[in-house]
């Protein structure tokens, strides 16, 4: 299973913020595609793991055994090797996306994706404006591993930093991303 592009897998108030974004962006000719909102933790996982050797991801599973997050080293090593560039710092259960709280959106010039914020800035910033009007977050303020597509809502960068490893299991297991 990869990652959603649905607005209704966020939770109710960002589903209603992607919206609202959509919107005040569409009043302004700006064609806005959210291409990414609820990520389960196995694409997480993949993308954590393509970027980074195997030492490095040994680390990371015993990191979350140590902290009683052993369901996540689980869910990092379950998916096996895979190969990439690096694109997020983010380990299963560290990204925002997991918690259906994130989106990524990317404006569209022409109807196609404007990935480059050099090539589409104006839009980039009407889009990081509006997602600051909703009160979420933009990552393209970030001055560490800025990221223009992603808005969440809160500030934090690390959700495992805001609970205890059985209060995540259990939003986990509430927004199907875990079984058991
Ligand atoms: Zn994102």
């Amino acid at each position: 299973m990869g990652s959603s592009r649905k607005l209704e897998d966020l939770t109710d108030e960002v589903a209603a913020n992607a919206k609202r974004v959509v919107e005040v962006l569409d009043g302004v000719g700006i064609d806005l595609l959210i291409y990414c909102t609820l990520r389960p933790l196995e694409e997480q996982a993949r993308l954590y793991r393509q970027s980074r050797p195997w030492s490095k991801i040994k680390s990371k599973i015993l990191d979350f055994q140590n902290r009683g997050y052993g369901y996540l080293g689980d869910v990092l090593e379950q998916v096996g090797p895979c190969s990439g560039p690096h694109v997020t710092n983010a380990a299963p259960g560290e990204s925002w996306h997991n918690y259906a709280e994130a989106w990524d959106a990317v404006p569209l010039i022409g109807g196609k994706p404007a990935w480059s914020y050099f090539d589409a800035r104006p839009e980039w910033d009407a889009y990081g404006e509006c997602v600051r009007q909703v009160g979420m977050v933009w990552a393209g303020d970030w001055t560490n591993f800025r990221e223009y597509p992603h808005a969440q809502k809160r500030p934090g960068g690390n959700p495992l930093r805001e609970s205890d490893p059985d209060t995540i299991h259990e939003i986990l297991v509430g927004n199907g991303l875990l079984t058991t």
